[in-house]
């Protein structure tokens, strides 16, 4: 029977596993298609300090499929890595976010942003990276120290020499560099001395219950202390209660993002919410 169902048919006995296996084919093939038919779309989530000022943005990918509606990140983008999809998809995120980030530079309310921009492990390892940014940079004519860009540490160790390279070159234009999700991967110290970072994020799964349980608060403050010895900004993601964001500050880390400011939001709504923490109207 196996057989007869043809050569490129795999058939599992479980049809459940059988299920998930053309999910997956229907997926991918929804998300080729997808970038040629403008189903992704740039959501931006405030950045603050203690002092209510707005720093700056992460950039969330949004992916409105046809007939399934929103699809999160966290589905789409494993997908699109394993799949070698990511480097175009990547490239188009940051194309878009760059292009942004210059259409803003003569506007008060948004010229200060520095927009954090999130890399995959495989779209960073692709020789022509650093190109690739520096020809955006210089096509959009967006100011570099404006473009920030998140690694998580899923960045293979193994290939270390080349990832401080390529991180070296891209400072020296004037481009920062945020270790997202900090505490949730392996990386050791020496490797995380060794990259010429400007930030560590802390992971929201600490904050979450940083108030209550005791593991938590001990990582916060431990990753809060080690940006400020190593010399690097550091901020808080997931924050969604003033309990937390007091506590966090108490710690020492003076930035936040999370749904306690504001959601990831659409352009124009994100555009909203800017002018109106600007014009001190939030
Ligand atoms: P991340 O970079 O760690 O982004 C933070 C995630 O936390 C976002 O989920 C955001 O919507 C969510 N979040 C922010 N504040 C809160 C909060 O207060 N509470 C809770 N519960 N969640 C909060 P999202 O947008 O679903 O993205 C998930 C992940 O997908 C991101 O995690 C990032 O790893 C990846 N991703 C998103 N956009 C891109 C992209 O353009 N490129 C790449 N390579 N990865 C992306
Ligand atoms: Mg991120
Ligand atoms: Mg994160
Ligand atoms: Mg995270």
């Amino acid at each position: 029977q196996a057989k007869a169902a043809g050569r490129n048919t795999i058939r599992f006995f479980d049809p459940k596993m059988q299920i998930l296996v053309s999910q997956r084919v229907a997926l991918e093939e929804d998300l080729r298609d997808a970038m040629l038919s403008d189903q992704f779309e740039l959501y931006y989530q405030a950045q603050l300090t203690d002092d209510g000022k707005l720093f700056g943005a992460e950039v969330l990918i949004r992916w409105n499929h046809p007939s399934r509606g929103m699809i999160s990140p966290a589905e789409f983008i494993p997908l699109a890595e394993e799949t070698g999809l990511i480097t175009i998809l990547g490239y188009w995120v940051l194309h878009t976010a760059t292009n942004q980030i210059a259409t803003w530079k003569e506007q008060d309310e948004f010229k200060d942003l520095v927009i954090a921009v999130n890399v995959s492990p495989s779209q960073f390892h692709q020789k022509n990276f650093v190109e690739q940014v520096t020809d955006i940079l210089d096509l959009t004519q967006a100011n570099p120290l404006r473009l920030k860009l998140e690694l998580t540490e899923g960045f293979s160790i193994a290939n270390i020499e080349d990832v401080i390279k390529k991180m070296s070159r891209l400072k020296e234009v004037g481009v920062g560099f945020s270790l997202d999700d900090f505490g949730t991967g392996y990386s050791s110290l020496s490797y995380l001395k060794r990259l010429p970072l400007d930030q560590l994020k802390i992971d929201q799964s600490f904050v979450r219950d940083i108030l209550v349980d005791p593991n938590d608060a001990a990582i916060s403050k431990m990753v809060i202390v080690l940006a400020e010895s190593l010399g690097l900004a550091v901020i808080a993601e997931g924050v969604e209660t003033p309990e937390q964001q007091v506590f966090l500050a108490e710690q020492g880390c003076h930035a936040y993002q999370g749904y306690l400011y504001s959601k990831p939001l659409p352009l124009a709504q994100f555009e909203q919410f800017a002018r109106d923490v600007y014009h001190g109207r939030a």
